[in-house]
C-alpha cells in the first residue's frame, strides 16, 4: 500500500455505515456508477488554485467547504440533483492536520446534500484543488443557459455583493466594521449552492446559470446564449446587508461586477411569478424580480443598468473594472 493509499484510507474514505450508491467508490483503476433510463448526468469540473482563487493560508475545512461549494453551484444552476463528486488534489506537502480540516470541511456539505465522493487522485505540487461533480436531471428539462425568451422576467437569489464585499476588505481597498465584515466572510469563505432552488425551479425556469463572475457577466452569458438582452433596474436588485453605508459607487461594483456570491440568475415567463414568489416562501429565501429580456438593440450593452430615473447606468459609472482582475 503506498503511503498515498494510506492517506486516501485515513481523510477521503467514509465509514462503511455510510450508504453509497455507486456501484464501486474509491479503490480501483475506475469508479462504476449505475446509469439510469430517462435521466441526464450533468458534469462540471472548477479548479481552485491558491493565489489565484484563494489565499495559500487560508482555513483548510472552509477550503473544503467551498471547493464543493462553487462546484455544487454549477448542478444547481441546471436544476441537476448532487449525486457523485471526484477529487484531485494537489499539495505541497503531507499536513495532516490540514488534510483532516479539509475533509472534513468538505463532507460536512457533502452530507447535507447526500453527495457521495467515488474518487480523485492525489498529487504533489502547488496547492490546488480540482472537482467534478455529476448530477441527475430527468433527460430534456435541465436549465440551460439558452432557453430564455423575450419578455421573460429576470430573477435573483438571496442578496449580492457580500464575496465581493470582503474580497476588497482582504485586499486593503476597504476598511469593514467587524461585524459587516463577518457577514461578507461568510458568503466570500462558506458559499451556500442553491441546490433545492434550482432543483424547483425546473418546469419554472426557462434559463438559469449561477453568480460566479458577477451579475452583469453571467446575466450577459444568458443573453448571449439565448440571443437576447436585459434590462435590469438597479435599485431593484438584492444587496447583502454589508454593503449598507459602503460607498456608492464601490456598492454598486460589487452587487453588478463582484462574484463569488453563487446565487442563482434565472428568467421565467410572467405567469410564473405567483409561483416563483410561493417558492420564495417555502425555502425561506428571497427571490427578486430585477428586470427582463428583449431583443438585443444593436450597438448597445447586452445586460442594461437602469437607474430610479430609469436612466440608463453606464458599466463605467457602476465600476465594472473594478474586479476585472478577479475572475
Ligand atoms: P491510480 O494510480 O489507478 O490512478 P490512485 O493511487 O491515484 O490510483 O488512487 C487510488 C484510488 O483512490 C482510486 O480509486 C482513486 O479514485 C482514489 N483517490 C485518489 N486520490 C483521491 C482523493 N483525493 N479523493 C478521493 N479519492 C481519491
Ligand atoms: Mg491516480
Amino acid at each position: 500500500m503506498t503511503p498515498e493509499f494510506s492517506l486516501i484510507e485515513r481523510f477521503f474514505t467514509r465509514p462503511a455505515a455510510t450508504p453509497g450508491r455507486a456501484l464501486l467508490g474509491i479503490g480501483d483503476d475506475c469508479a462504476l456508477i449505475r446509469a439510469t433510463a430517462g435521466e441526464a448526468l450533468a458534469i462540471s469540473t472548477d479548479t481552485l488554485v491558491a493565489g489565484t482563487h484563494f489565499f495559500a493560508d487560508a482555513d483548510a475545512g472552509k477550503l473544503g467547504h467551498k471547493a464543493l461549494a462553487v462546484n455544487l453551484s454549477d448542478l444547481a444552476a441546471m436544476g441537476a440533483t448532487p449525486r457523485y463528486v471526484t477529487l484531485a488534489l494537489t499539495l505541497p506537502h503531507i499536513d495532516e492536520v490540514w488534510l483532516a480540516a479539509f475533509s472534513r470541511g468538505f463532507f460536512a456539505l457533502a452530507d447535507v446534500w447526500q453527495v457521495e465522493l467515488i474518487g480523485g487522485d492525489t498529487t504533489r505540487g502547488p496547492l490546488s484543488m480540482t472537482l467534478t461533480v455529476l448530477g441527475a436531471v430527468e433527460a430534456g428539462r435541465a436549465l440551460r443557459r439558452d432557453g430564455a425568451k423575450a419578455g421573460d422576467e429576470v430573477w435573483v437569489s438571496g442578496t449580492l455583493g457580500g464575496a465581493a464585499l470582503a474580497l476588497l476588505h482582504l485586499q486593503a481597498k476597504i476598511v469593514l466594521a467587524p461585524r459587516p465584515l463577518a457577514v461578507a466572510e461568510e458568503r466570500l469563505h462558506r458559499p451556500l449552492p442553491r441546490t433545492q432552488l434550482g432543483q424547483d425551479l425546473l418546469g419554472i425556469a426557462t434559463a438559469a446559470i449561477d453568480i460566479s463572475d458577477g451579475l452583469l457577466a453571467d446575466l450577459g452569458h444568458i443573453c448571449e446564449r439565448s440571443r437576447l438582452a436585459a434590462s435590469i433596474e438597479r435599485a431593484a436588485i438584492p444587496m447583502s446587508p454589508a454593503l449598507l453605508g459602503v460607498r456608492a459607487d464601490l456598492r454598486d461594483a460589487c452587487v453588478l461586477a463582484g462574484g463569488d456570491d453563487y446565487e442563482l440568475c434565472f428568467t421565467a415567463p410572467a405567469a410564473q411569478r405567483t409561483r416563483i414568489e410561493a417558492l420564495a416562501g417555502t425555502l425561506a429565501l428571497s427571490l427578486t424580480r430585477i428586470g427582463v429580456m428583449q431583443a438585443p438593440d444593436g450597438g448597445k450593452a447586452l445586460v442594461r443598468v437602469f437607474d430610479e430615473k430609469r436612466h440608463e447606468v453606464t458599466p463605467a459609472a457602476v465600476g465594472y473594472d473594478q474586479f476585472a482582475a478577479m475572475s
